[in-house]
Order: C-alpha cells, then sequence, then structure tokens
C-alpha cells in the first residue's frame, strides 16, 4: 500500500504518515456509504436536524485541535485556522435548519393534485484541494447530508488531516456509520473511483481547471451531477474617487490572505491612471506591515506556501528581472517562505497577469475609465470574486454588474458567507455552493400527479 509523509510547511519536519486509500476500500466505502444513506434518507426531517446540530456540537468542542491540525499541515496562521474550524462549525447549523425546509411545491393542474419533491441523488462524492481542507469541505458535505445524502470526501494528497478528524468528529457526534467518510488517498486513485464508480450520484470538486475539465468530462459519460470550484484571477478594481488610503491599507489581505493560496485572492490590482502614483505610494507600507512568520503566533498574518513543490512553482513568477515594485519580509531558514511581491509588468498579458499564481504575488496596472477597467477586469477565462473601489454609487453599481464573476465586493475585499451563495462564472466553476439554495443542489426534483377521480 502506498502512502504519504505529511509535512508541516513552516520547518519542515515530518508530522505523520497516511496510508492511501487503495481502489478496492474506495469501492467498499462507495457500498457502504449506499446502505447507509438509504436509511439516513428514512430519518425524520427533524431527527437529521438534531444529528447535524450534534455533529456542529462536536466541532465546536474540538475546534482548538483542528486550528493547531491546520496549523501544522497547512501553515495557515493560527488566527485564521481558528476561524476556518468555527466557520466548519456555523455551515453544519446553518444547514442543521435545511432538513425540516426541503419545501416542494403544490402546483395548480387540472384533475388532480401535482406537487414535487427534492429527493437525495444518493452518494456524493467530495474532493477538496489543499488550500482550505476544512472549509471548502464542509461546504459540500453540510448541505449535502442536510438534503438526504451520504458523503465521502477526499481531501487533497497535502493537506488531510484535519478533513481526516472531522471524519472522526461526525462518527463521535453520532452520525451513522458509512455516512460520512474521509478517505485520504490520491487524485487519480480515489477521486477518479468517484466519477467512475455508477454509485456516486454527483462530484462535488473544488480545485484546478485543469483536473476540473477532465472530471466534467468523466462525469458526463454517467451524466453525473457536477460542481466545480475552479481557479481564479481576480481584479481589485481602484478607481481614482476610491478612499485610497482606505483601499491601499486594504490591498494586502485582499491577495496575500492564506500566502495568496485563495481562489477569491485578488491578484491582480488595477488603478485608474491618474491615482496610480499615490496608490503604490500607500500600498508600499501596507505590504511591508504584512507579518510573515510563524504561523503558531496570534501576530502572523502571513504563513508559508504549502509545500517546495509549489513554492517553486510561485518562484518562477519572480525570476530575477521580474518587475518587483517592492516585496515584504519573509523568514529565512527551513519552510517554504515567499515574501509578499509586488509586481508592475510592463504588458497586460505578461504571465504574471494572466496566470493563477496561487501565491503571494500581485500584478499592479494602470486604466484609464471605467470602460476600459472593466476591458482589464475581464480580460481573462476566469471570474470568480473581485473588488470595486469608489465613492461613486451608481459606478459601483455599474461596474459591479458590468465585470464577469460570481462574488464581487465594493469597498471591502469581502470573504466567503455560509449564508450567501459562492461560485464561478466562465472557466472558475459551473453551480453554487453556500447560501440558502446550496442543498437543492444535492437533490432531483420528483413531480407527482395524484389523481382525484
Ligand atoms: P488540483 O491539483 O486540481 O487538486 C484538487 C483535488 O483533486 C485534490 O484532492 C487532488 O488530489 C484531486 N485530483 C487530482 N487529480 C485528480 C483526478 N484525475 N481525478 C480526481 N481527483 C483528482 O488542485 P490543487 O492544486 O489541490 O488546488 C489549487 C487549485 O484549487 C487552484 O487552482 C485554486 O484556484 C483552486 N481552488 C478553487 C476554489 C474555489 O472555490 N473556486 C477554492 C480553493 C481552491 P491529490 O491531492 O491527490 O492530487
Ligand atoms: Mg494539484
Amino acid at each position: 500500500m502506498s502512502s504519504y509523509t505529511v509535512i508541516n510547511p513552516a520547518d519542515e519536519e515530518s508530522i505523520s504518515t497516511i496510508d492511501h486509500v487503495t481502489r478496492d476500500a474506495t469501492d467498499e466505502a462507495i457500498a457502504r456509504a449506499g446502505v447507509a444513506q438509504k436509511a439516513w434518507a428514512l430519518v425524520a426531517p427533524a431527527d437529521k436536524a438534531r444529528a447535524l446540530h450534534r455533529f456542529a456540537a462536536a466541532v465546536d468542542g474540538d475546534r482548538e485541535n483542528l486550528a493547531q491540525t491546520e496549523v501544522r499541515n497547512s501553515g495557515h496562521p493560527v488566527t485564521q485556522a481558528r476561524w476556518e474550524a468555527g466557520h466548519v462549525r456555523d455551515v453544519l447549523e446553518y444547514y442543521a435548519a435545511a432538513p425540516e425546509r426541503l419545501f416542494g411545491r403544490q402546483i395548480p393542474v387540472s384533475g388532480g393534485l401535482d406537487v414535487t419533491f427534492h429527493e437525495p441523488l444518493g452518494v456524493v462524492g467530495i474532493i477538496t484541494p489543499w488550500n482550505f481542507p476544512m472549509t471548502i469541505a464542509a461546504w459540500g458535505f453540510a448541505p449535502a447530508l442536510a438534503a438526504g445524502n451520504a458523503v465521502l470526501l477526499k481531501p487533497a494528497e497535502w493537506t488531510p488531516l484535519s478533513s481526516m478528524r472531522l471524519g472522526e468528529l461526525a462518527l463521535e457526534s453520532g452520525l451513522p456509520e458509512g455516512l460520512f467518510q474521509v478517505l485520504p488517498g490520491r487524485g487519480s486513485v480515489v477521486g477518479d473511483r468517484f466519477v467512475t464508480h455508477p454509485a456516486v450520484r454527483k462530484i462535488v470538486f473544488t480545485g484546478s481547471t485543469a483536473v476540473g475539465k477532465q472530471i466534467m468530462a468523466g462525469c458526463a459519460a454517467q451524466v453525473k451531477r457536477v460542481t466545480l470550484e475552479l481557479g481564479g484571477k481576480s481584479a481589485n478594481i481602484i478607481f481614482g474617487d476610491a478612499d485610497l488610503e482606505k483601499a491601499a491599507a486594504a490591498a494586502p489581505s485582499g491577495v496575500f490572505e492564506n500566502a495568496g493560496q485563495d481562489c477569491c485572492a485578488r491578484s491582480r490590482i488595477i488603478v485608474q491612471r491618474d491615482v496610480y502614483d499615490r496608490f503604490m505610494e500607500l500600498l508600499e507600507p501596507a505590504v511591508a506591515a504584512v507579518r510573515v512568520g510563524d504561523p503558531r503566533d496570534e501576530t502572523t498574518d502571513m504563513g508559508p506556501l504549502v509545500s517546495a513543490a509549489h513554492l517553486a512553482s510561485v518562484r518562477s513568477y519572480v525570476p530575477d528581472d521580474a518587475p518587483v515594485a517592492f516585496r515584504g519580509a519573509a523568514p529565512e531558514g527551513p519552510g517554504f517562505w515567499f515574501p509578499p511581491t509586488v509586481l508592475t509588468p510592463a504588458s497586460r498579458h505578461d504571465r504574471s497577469v494572466t496566470d493563477e499564481i496561487f501565491g503571494p504575488v500581485v500584478t499592479v496596472l494602470p486604466f484609464d475609465d471605467e470602460a476600459d477597467a472593466l476591458r482589464l477586469a475581464n480580460d481573462t477565462e476566469y471570474g470568480l470574486s473581485g473588488s470595486i473601489w469608489t465613492r461613486d454609487v451608481g459606478r459601483a453599481i455599474r461596474v459591479a454588474r458590468g465585470v464577469e464573476s460570481g462574488n464581487l465586493s465594493v469597498n471591502s475585499h469581502s470573504s466567503v458567507r455560509y449564508s450567501t451563495p459562492f461560485g464561478g462564472f466562465k472557466q472558475s466553476g459551473i453551480g453554487r455552493e453556500l447560501g440558502p439554495d446550496a442543498p437543492l443542489s444535492f437533490t432531483d426534483t420528483k413531480n407527482v400527479f395524484i389523481a382525484v377521480d
């Protein structure tokens, strides 16, 4: 059996060795999930709600352990990791209300009664990336369970530990055996088996656009339902009339949070030309102020990158002759460190402008007017998030409507809220997670006509 040794990215020490789940073991897990799902679907809505509340309470009780696990495995700053663990609890609480609110409709027809039901799909396979292991998992498993499905979760190979702990907590909280199983293993083995196994009726995939396309193609063979949350290259659009001090102070958190390993990172700052120089003057001290260091330290803003391989990939975007405007600090010594880096490329088509770097590297480019800002913001195959800084309400609304992206914020870099929908336009994905409608995406609508005579 193959295995993977989990490495702490802050000091490169080994943490533990995880045996990979095999293809046969995946098939066995799918079979167990199928049995558990049939029983779960029959559980009364209020009892499903109670079970999810208990799962949420178990997560709440283990929050500090989950957070410290993420600090060690993923290098997330501890304050951020605590937020993530609390967010998992909140997502479970939010969807615990769903079983009792999965309303169908009664539709007027002649000759009888017509009603719709939201039937669970069956077994759902969730495949997560390494950047936010537990939060992204929860966006899938909480509404899927609430809608009456069983869930198999395959975490990214590099970051399985917090997901595995969530699997234990589900059992400890009394969720039925087999209903929620975490299967650490290779994407090409476990993840692929979710796609090819006919009993898995939906895939929720978060990860790269390249793998997402393969998954979508694989799902087509069985008309398997699929939700994809893919990459991003989002714009932070700063107009001349904005509160520049505020926009500059907030820009680093919009892109450097989680060391830029965030699909919503505003990794392209675009600034109206007449305020460009002033904005850069304000941005420099804001970038210098980002505290990069030991993720266990509560004052740390930014930790290391997740792995040596990922560090090498990020580094390739900042060669020796790169147009570096300025950069922040990073520790020396062991760990996969990369400083916050601000580039001012000469061309709008430089690969630093077009590729998702997924690290603490941001480009800054000037634009001329509103139309040019939209052209530049939309000049990408991605469309996940973005921010608009202006004091002009009309412009804020026009530009928010004009940016081809699923999640926009005005005069802020709003992070994800569990109560509002999240997902991408264009090649950033398909389908939406979170918000009030998420459970519906784990159901098929059934229409039943009952004759009255
Ligand atoms: P990735 O390489 O696409 O991997 C994502 C997951 O897919 C991992 O669990 C991986 O397993 C698995 N996988 C790989 N090949 C597979 C295959 N052939 N069949 C089934 N599963 C397979 O992405 P990543 O490098 O982990 O994550 C970074 C990417 O995720 C970025 O592009 C980022 O933008 C995106 N992301 C998007 C969102 C969003 O909500 N839109 C959120 C976070 C991240 P292994 O670990 O075993 O390879
Ligand atoms: Mg990968």
